[in-house]
């Protein structure tokens, strides 16, 4: 069975290798000079950071599928970080997250008297949440909307509520505003807004707690050069810088692609691209008017800094939230213009990994979400980016803008440019009408032999997330397999 993987990011490297060792003969063609797609390095030479990814959660998916995909348990060393992390109220409080509970509650109590029960209750609510959405929504492919739309599934979503917006949600658990930002502020990982994200997603801040924030040695892109070694000593084809121009297709079945001007046969092709830009590779029948319709996630500017001081005291993980986070997050995922008072995170691996930054120095990157859609002036981009330094110089890095000697700015138009659906960061927008059975899914609805994995398809965005999509199909094929054989 000959297999093409269209794009080496993470969904495709996992696919790769779980179809390998299903006995597939698997090529992968990547336009990039590297693999990994978004997870992968910023660096200029003295200085090196994750340029997208820093944050693992579901460590023990992760591990199960890296296992799955024949990557021994010591290939990659994961590292706990605990506290998870701290997150910075414009009145100058700092709520720090931990994963022990009674540490928690204690921190809350300090904080936010009184609404230790509201995280309990929120904890024991989201446990529940979790539990059915790993079995009905993380586990299963949707070949059509009916499947998803089971009276089972309808069943639990009314009845936890978990499709109503985190917010709101949120609000049933929390009185204060920053402790229910402190729990809706995950949603900005996969790219979208609390006021338009299903309560289902919530699962993502309870997984923190529930098991943890890890970090991967060396930064979470390490783990890409030891996928690429797996994939080459077991005889999957890689070829960099060989964009995939066309998917052939005859009829309703796949033939192969065309790159570098020339046809190759395959049985199957997987496209992992961002999956509204597959459009283009399809011949005209195909292209559908309904992807066009598709809505991207928010976009990011990001900020890489390489600085001449050791931030040892503070943490590897941090969010500065804006005065009126509600308000800004609507900016974000409804406006097209730099929001006026922006949110940022910063990732300051030093403190968790010495080797991160060369002796005495560290090295930092600055996530702040703004609408996939911007386009800034340099000189709008220079305020944004001084703004929030200073920002983060006043609250906790002391003496950062003198100390800085390196800084690389990406933006939403870059991310266009290298293959991003309209700039956004994060996959197609996790609202309710893009997600479960909704989303794209791993199946092309009409084409025989064309499959998806990545963050705008089902399951959705985040490494352990995508990789469990590569796992679906995976497990796909393996049925079917088992189907002709009997
Ligand atoms: C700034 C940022 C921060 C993030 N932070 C986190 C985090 O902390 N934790 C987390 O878990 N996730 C995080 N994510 C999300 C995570 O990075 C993505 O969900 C994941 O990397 C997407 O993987 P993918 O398989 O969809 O492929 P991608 O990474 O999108 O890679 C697709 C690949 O396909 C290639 N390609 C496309 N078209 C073609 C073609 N025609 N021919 C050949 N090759 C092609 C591209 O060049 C690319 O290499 C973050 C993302 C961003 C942008």
């Amino acid at each position: 069975m000959k297999t093409a993987i269209v794009g080496a990011g993470i969904g495709g490297l996992t696919a790769a290798l779980l179809l390998n060792r299903q006995g597939h003969d698997v090529t992968i063609y990547e336009k990039e000079a590297h693999l990994g797609g978004r997870l992968t390095f910023q660096s200029n030479g003295e200085y090196r950071i994750d340029q997208g990814p820093t944050i693992v959660l579901l460590p023990e998916l992760l591990k199960e599928i890296l296992a799955e995909a024949g990557i021994e348990q010591d290939a990659i060393e994961l590292i706990p970080c605990d506290p998870l992390y701290d997150i910075h109220f414009a009145d100058g409080t700092v709520y720090r997250k931990w994963r022990d509970t009674k540490k928690q509650m204690g921190e809350i109590e300090s904080k936010f008297p009184g609404e230790s029960f509201g995280y309990q209750r929120y904890m024991h609510q989201m446990k529940k949440v979790y539990d059915f959405g790993t079995e009905a929504f993380l586990s299963k492919i949707f070949i059509n909307k009916r499947s998803f739309l089971s009276l089972q599934n309808i069943k639990f979503v009314l009845s936890s509520q978990s499709y109503q917006h985190v917010s709101k949600y949120l609000a049933s658990f929390f009185n204060d505003r920053r402790l229910i930002h402190s729990y809706a502020l995950q949603t900005l990982y996969i790219g979208g807004a609390p006021h338009q994200v299903p309560a289902l997603y919530g699962l993502i801040s309870y997984s923190e707690h529930a098991y943890g924030i890890w970090y991967v040695k060396g930064g979470y892109a390490s783990i890409v050069p030891v996928l690429e070694e797996a994939c080459r000593s077991r005889g999957v084809k890689i070829y960099k810088q060989q964009p995939v121009d066309d998917i052939v297709v005859e009829g309703k079945t796949v033939q192969g692609v065309r790159t570098n001007g020339s046809f190759q046969a395959f049985d199957h092709v997987v496209f992992n691209g961002d999956y509204p830009m597959i459009d283009r590779l399809l011949p005209t029948n195909y292209q559908k008017k309904r992807q066009k319709q598709l809505e991207p996630s928010s976009g990011c500017v990001l900020v890489y800094l390489g600085v001449n001081r050791r931030y040892q005291d503070q943490l590897t993980h941090q969010f500065y939230l804006s005065d009126d986070f509600d308000t800004y997050m609507e900016e974000v995922v409804s406006g097209n213009e730099i929001p006026n008072d922006p949110s940022c995170y910063v990732f300051n691996p030093v403190t968790i990994d010495p080797d991160a930054a060369p002796a005495d120095k560290s090295v930092l990157y600055m996530l702040i979400p703004v609408p996939a859609s911007i386009d800034p002036s340099d000189k709008a981009l220079y305020r944004l980016v001084e703004d929030q330094i200073e920002k983060i110089e006043n609250s906790s890095f002391q003496g950062l803008r003198n100390a800085i000697e390196w800084q690389s700015i990406r933006t939403p138009r870059q991310a266009e440019q290298e293959g991003l659906y309209l700039g956004g960061s994060f996959g197609v927008a996790p609202k309710i009408n893009q997600s479960g059975g909704f989303r794209p899914q791993i199946i092309h609805p009409e084409i025989n032999g064309l499959f998806a994995v990545g963050a705008s398809v089902h399951p959705g965005g985040g490494i352990p997330i995508v990789m469990q999509g590569a796992r679906l199909l995976a497990n796909y094929f393996k049925e079917e397999e088992t189907k002709h054989v009997r």
